[in-house]
C-alpha cells in the first residue's frame, strides 16, 4: 500500500497527540510534523509533548514510526556567516534530534541552508560540519538527518544533487544522513520531474544513490520548471499536474518511501484527506479545490 500522509500541526493542548489523530483525520498512513512553529526555535520540553499517549494511539492505529517525520524550522541556517549563530543552529538541531528520537521517528528534514553573501563553497562547508557536529552530539540516535532538495531561491544550497552529496561527503556519517525529494523544489530547480522523473532519478542515482531518498515531499508547484520560486500548488493542480506526480508516488524504486504533501488550505480549509482519497483512487477530480473551498 501506499505509504501518504501530510504535514500535520503539533501545537496546542494535545501536542503530539493531536498531530496523530490529524492524520488519522486524513486517512493517512504517515505524516511530518515541526515540533513548534516552522518560523520560530521556541520549543516545549519533550515531556508536555504528550508523547506516551501518541505512540499508543499510533500502535493502536497501525501507523509505523518509520512513516512519522519530523521537520527543523526553516529559519535554522547552518550556512550563517555568524560563528554564534552557526553555533545556536548546531545546539537547537541537536536537541531537534533527540525530540525527533523521543517522538519515535527516524528521520528530521532539514533545508541545508543559505549562502548569506553568495560563497556557496564555504556555505557547503559550514552546513557540513555542522550537521557533522549533530550528529556527534547524538551519536547513539537512530536518526537521520534528511537534507532537502530545494528550489533554488535567492542563496539557498541544495538546489543541485552535486551539491548535496558535496555536503554528504564532508559529512561522511552516512547512516546518519539521507535526501528529502520535495518534487516542487526540483522542478524549480530545473529538473525535469514532470517528462522524466526516470531520467531525474537516474541523474540523481548517478550523483547520490538513490537508496539515500528517505522520504518525498509530493508537492506540485505553482510556476513552470526552473522557476526557482518554490510555491506549491495541490496536488495535480499545478505544472507538474495529477499523472507525473502519481508516477513519482507509485515508482517502484520507491515504494517504501514515505510521501509527504505540503500542498496549500484552500480557503482556510486543509486539502489532504481529499487529495490522499484521490491519489489512492488514482483518478484526478479536477473539480476537488472547488469541493475543498466550499466544505
Ligand atoms: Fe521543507
Ligand atoms: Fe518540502
Ligand atoms: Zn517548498
Amino acid at each position: 500500500m501506499v505509504k501518504i500522509g501530510s504535514h500535520v500541526s503539533m501545537s496546542g493542548d494535545d501536542m503530539y497527540l493531536g498531530s496523530v489523530k490529524e492524520a488519522l483525520s486524513y486517512e493517512a498512513n504517515a505524516f511530518m510534523v515541526y515540533t513548534g512553529a516552522p518560523q520560530n526555535t521556541i520549543r516545549k520540553k519533550i515531556s508536555d509533548l504528550r508523547i506516551d499517549e501518541a505512540v499508543q494511539l499510533m500502535e493502536d492505529s497501525q501507523l509505523s514510526f518509520d512513516n512519522v517525520i519530523v521537520h527543523a524550522p526553516y529559519i535554522i541556517n547552518l550556512a550563517n556567516p555568524d560563528p554564534e549563530k552557526r553555533e545556536f543552529a548546531i545546539s537547537f538541531l541537536t536537541e531537534e534530534v533527540k525530540r525527533t528520537a523521543a517522538m519515535h521517528a527516524k528521520q528530521i528534514v532539514l533545508h541545508p541552508g543559505s549562502a548569506v553573501g553568495g560563497d556557496r563553497e564555504l556555505a557547503v562547508k559550514w552546513i557540513a560540519e555542522g550537521v557533522k557536529q549533530v550528529i556527534s552530539n547524538t551519536k547513539n540516535l537512530d536518526v537521520k538527518i534528511a537534507l532537502e532538495t530545494m528550489a533554488g531561491k535567492g542563496n539557498e544550497v541544495g538546489k543541485t544533487f552535486e551539491e548535496l552529496k558535496a555536503i554528504m561527503d564532508l559529512v561522511g556519517e552516512k547512516n546518519r544522513v539521507s535526501v528529502c525529494f520535495d518534487t516542487c523544489h526540483t522542478h524549480d530547480a530545473g529538473y525535469d520531474v514532470k517528462h522524466d522523473f526516470d531520467g531525474v532519478i537516474k541523474h540523481f542515482d548517478q550523483v547520490v544513490g538513490k537508496e539515500f531518498i528517505s522520504v518525498f515531499h509530493v508537492n506540485d508547484s505553482k510556476n513552470d520548471v526552473g522557476a526557482a520560486k518554490d510555491r506549491h500548488e495541490n496536488f495535480g493542480f499545478g505544472f507538474l499536474g495529477f499523472d507525473s506526480l502519481l508516477k513519482v508516488i507509485e515508482h517502484p524504486d520507491f515504494l517504501s518511501v514515505p510521501k509527504i504533501l505540503e500542498t496549500p488550505y484552500v480557503e482556510g480549509n486543509a486539502p489532504y484527506k481529499e487529495e490522499i482519497m484521490m491519489i489512492r483512487n488514482q483518478v484526478f477530480d479536477p473539480n476537488l479545490v472547488e469541493k475543498i473551498k466550499n466544505k
